[in-house]
C-alpha cells in the first residue's frame, strides 16, 4: 500500500509525521473520507469544495491547488492499483513547537490514505443499525461550526464510546436545545407517511455529501423531502429511520433507545432510496 505523504508515494510503515504535528497535537486540521466506485472518485468536487472550505475558515493555507489535489488522489488510486474503496485526505497545520500558535507551523502537512473498505454486511443494511441517543454540545455557537470536517471529533469519539457501552453500534445526536442532528459520524433521516425528514445542518450537523445526495435523489424521483427540526419523539414513532454518510452510505436504523422503528428492519423507502443511491455512484464524480 502506498500512502501518500507531503508530495511523495511512501509505504505504510514509512509514513510517519512529526510528533510536533499540531494535527497529532491539538487536533488542528481537517480531513475528507471520500468513496472511490469502479474507478469513479464519487462527488469529489463536492468533497474537495468542502475541504479547501474547512481550510479557508480555520485560516488553513493548503499546499496544493485544487488541481494538484486532484491529481495527488488520482495518482494515489493509480499506485494502489484501488478502483473501489475509500479515500481518506487528511490536511494537518504541520509541524511547529509546543505552543497553540499556527504561525509556528510553516508548512501544512496533506497525506492520502486509500484502501478496501467493508464497514457494514449486505445483511446489516437489512437488519438495521442499534443505536442510542447521545446527547452533545455539537452545535453552534457552543462549539466549533459543523460545517468544519475537522480533526477534532473528541464529541463523536464519546459519543460513540456511549454508545458501545450501551450496547448499541450507532448513536443518535441531540444538540443542547435537544434537537435530533445526525449520528456520530452520519447524517440522520426519519420517514413518516410517507414524507422524509431530515434536520437542518444549523442545529449541529455536518452537511453530508451523502445527506445532499439523497436529497436530490428525492427531488429528482418525486419523494416528498423535508428540512426541518425534529426531536427523539418523532424519531421513535417514525416508520423509517436511516443513517446517510460516505462509508455507511443508506442504512436503516431498527432500534433507538430499546424503541422499535417501524417493522424492526429495513423499510421500503430506505430500501428504495439505497438502491437509487448505489444506482449513480460509479457516475456522479471524477473518473
Ligand atoms: N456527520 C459527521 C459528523 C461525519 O463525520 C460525516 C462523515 O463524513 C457525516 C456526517 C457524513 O458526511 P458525508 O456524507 O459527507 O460522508
Amino acid at each position: 500500500q502506498w500512502i501518500y505523504l507531503d508530495g511523495q508515494f511512501v509505504t505504510k510503515d514509512n509514513a510517519k509525521i512529526s510528533v510536533y504535528d499540531h494535527g497529532f497535537l491539538y487536533g488542528d486540521g481537517i480531513f475528507e473520507g471520500i468513496r472511490i466506485y469502479n474507478g469513479n472518485i464519487f462527488k469529489c468536487k463536492e468533497h474537495l469544495d468542502r475541504l479547501y472550505d474547512s481550510a479557508k475558515s480555520i485560516m488553513l493555507n493548503i499546499p496544493l491547488t485544487y488541481q494538484e489535489m486532484e491529481d495527488a488522489l488520482v495518482e494515489t488510486l493509480r499506485r494502489n492499483e484501488l478502483r473501489d474503496g475509500y479515500i481518506r485526505l487528511v490536511v494537518s497545520r504541520g509541524a511547529g513547537n509546543l505552543g497553540l500558535d499556527p504561525n509556528r507551523c510553516p508548512k501544512a502537512s496533506v497525506i492520502i490514505i486509500a484502501e478496501q473498505l467493508a464497514i457494514y454486511s449486505e445483511e446489516a443494511y437489512k437488519t438495521g443499525l442499534k443505536t442510542v441517543s447521545v446527547s452533545t454540545k455539537r452545535n453552534i455557537p457552543d462549539a466549533l461550526n459543523p460545517k468544519i470536517k475537522s480533526l477534532n471529533y473528541l464529541n463523536n469519539i464519546l459519543v460513540k464510546i456511549q454508545s458501545n457501552l450501551s450496547g448499541a453500534g450507532e448513536a443518535i445526536m441531540l444538540n443542547s436545545q435537544g434537537y435530533v442532528t445526525e449520528g456520530s459520524g452520519d447524517n440522520i433521516f426519519i420517514v413518516k407517511n410517507g414524507v422524509i425528514t431530515t434536520p437542518p445542518c444549523y442545529l449541529g450537523a455536518l452537511e453530508g455529501i451523502t445527506r445532499q445526495a439523497i436529497i436530490d435523489i428525492c427531488h429528482e424521483k418525486g419523494y416528498k423531502l423535508k428540512e426541518e427540526p425534529f426531536t427523539l419523539h418523532d424519531v421513535y414513532v417514525a416508520d423509517e429511520v436511516f443513517l446517510t454518510g460516505t462509508a455507511a452510505e443508506v442504512i436503516a436504523v431498527r432500534e433507538v433507545d430499546g424503541r422499535i422503528i417501524g417493522e424492526g428492519h429495513a423499510g421500503p423507502i430506505t430500501l428504495k432510496l439505497l438502491e437509487e443511491f448505489r444506482s449513480i455512484v460509479d457516475k456522479d464524480g471524477l473518473k
